[in-house]
């Protein structure tokens, strides 16, 4: 049985609809881009001064459908069952540091998001400290941002949320992987690790579906995001694995301006 409830944030009757975000190419990431602005979480290259640092970042500071943002189960209300299934199984992944996050690049082709009766295929995952979307004003230790793309270059972005707990035996080769320092780049070659990413969900899939933003430059919208609600569990050990290289690449909570939440589940 599928179960929907909708959430409308704020009080504008105008709300955005999830299923007007239509059609748009997005880049997955700025980070190849050479004529990138160098932005940072902190400083003058912060997330206040990412809009100002180049024309490509406007979107950064005057879009209206930006992420993260503040999840609230409260306020959540019967509506329509908006279509989605993650299907993730085990295979190679190749971890990148780009300097922002450490990424984990997914080759196989086998790893989807249905989405809204499309096909969406797993591209990369990535780590975020601490969480940036809240939930009922909860942050969490990290958040996790499983990266699927169609064939048109749209985006869902399946988020999963990191609590401290027991060792994660799922993503523990991911972990024990990581590199040794901040300074290890995307230029060392690292072997492939295999990890079981079907596992490595939470065994309910209920989430939260709205329309959001790339929460890295240049900010993308059009993104669809789909926010698990059940938390997953990391060892302290296993959390400061990811923390002593990045201890803050969370971007602020950004306004939700009346956008309309999806409470769903697949
Ligand atoms: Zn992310």
């Amino acid at each position: 049985m599928r179960s929907s409830k909708r959430h409308l944030l704020g009080l504008t009757t105008a709300a955005v609809m999830v299923a007007s975000v239509g059609v748009l190419a997005l880049p997955l990431s700025s980070d190849n881009w050479a004529s990138t602005p160098h932005w940072s979480y902190s400083g003058k290259s912060g997330p206040s001064h990412w809009s100002s640092m180049g024309p490509s970042f406007v979107v950064c500071g005057n879009g209206k459908a930006q992420s993260p943002i503040d999840l609230e189960s409260r306020d959540a209300k019967t509506g329509k069952a908006d279509e989605f299934h993650i299907d993730y199984e085990k295979g190679a992944v190749a971890l990148v540091n780009n300097g922002h996050t450490v990424q984990a690049n997914v080759s196989d082709a086998k790893d989807t998001v249905v989405f809204d009766g499309d096909t969406y295929r797993l591209a990369q995952f990535h780590f975020h400290s601490p969480s940036e979307h809240t939930t009922d004003g909860t942050r969490f230790p990290l958040e996790i941002h499983f990266v699927n793309e169609d064939g048109r270059k749209r985006v869902v972005v399946v988020g999963v949320m990191v609590k401290l707990g027991k060792q994660n035996e799922s993503l523990a080769s991911v972990l024990r992987a990581l590199p040794a320092s901040e300074k290890e780049t995307s230029k060392d070659t690292r072997p492939p690790v295999t990890v079981d990413l079907g596992s490595v969900l939470p065994h309910d899939h209920g989430a939260y579906v709205y329309a959001g933003s790339l929460t890295t430059p240049p900010c993308t919208e059009g993104v669809h995001w789909v926010v698990l609600k059940e938390p997953i569990q990391m060892s302290s050990d296993q959390i400061a694995s990811f923390t002593r290289l990045f201890p803050d690449n969370h971007r602020p909570l950004q306004k939700a301006n009346g956008r309309e939440i999806d409470n769903e589940s697949d």
